[in-house]
């Protein structure tokens, strides 16, 4: 169990459709946030910042769609709530995935679903991540996306020992191809965290 979180703690919502919701409510409060699901579109009136699961982008699309919830996510987005989208959660936040299906988008990137075939379905490699100290990250990949094409609003955060990008950043969006809820290093969720919180400084100020 973590410990309740401090009054002050940022509020993060889980989009709660489908996928691995669970592990990202757990580490949210490992990492020091007041963690929530996404169920309807009101829920994102009570949140800092927002995780898209891992999961089947395509079912959480869909029924993700018919709840109303990819619009006013995209709108909530535009206004500036940080959003994280881990394996689907990346496709779904892709601006082209190469085939029709309901997405949020904004983020401008082509990404390949299941690009790394049958024989490796699932795989765990140590990467470098751009902004985390402290060593490598262990990914844990499965049935991952890549990014094939990265805008030049994107920053690349970490790429396969053969240049293949699975981690980006474009201003108050994080993508990446694997799952960092499935390891117990919380340090990608306390990035995000630290994300939220500075954006969330940030609109109480121009508000006072
Ligand atoms: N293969 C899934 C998709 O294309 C993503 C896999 C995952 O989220 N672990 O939607």
């Amino acid at each position: 169990m973590s410990p309740a979180p401090p009054d002050d703690a940022v509020r993060v919502g889980v989009l709660a459709i489908q996928g691995d919701v669970a592990e990202h409510l757990r580490s949210i409060a490992a990492a020091g946030g007041r963690p929530s699901r996404i169920r309807r579109p009101a829920d994102l009136n009570d949140i800092d910042g927002l995780i898209l699961p891992g999961g089947e982008s395509t079912t959480i699309g869909m029924l993700g769609g018919e709840a109303g919830l990819l619009s006013a996510i995209r709108l909530r987005v535009a206004e500036g709530l940080p959003v994280w989208g881990t394996c689907a959660g990346l496709i779904l936040l892709a601006q082209d995935v190469g085939q029709a299906q309901p997405l949020i988008g904004g983020l401008d990137v082509t990404v390949a679903r299941n690009a790394f075939g049958r024989q490796v379905d699932s795989f765990e490699v140590d990467l470098d991540v751009a902004g985390l100290t402290d060593g490598p990250f262990r990914a844990v990949f499965i049935r991952a996306p890549v990014v094939c094409r990265a805008g030049p609003a994107v920053e690349v955060l970490a790429r396969l020992n053969d240049g293949t990008i699975v981690a980006v950043r474009q201003g108050l969006m994080l993508g990446t191809s694997f799952h960092p809820e499935l390891t117990g290093d919380h340090r990608l969720h306390t990035l995000f965290l630290r994300m939220v919180a500075a954006q969330r400084s940030a609109s109480r100020q121009s508000r006072a």
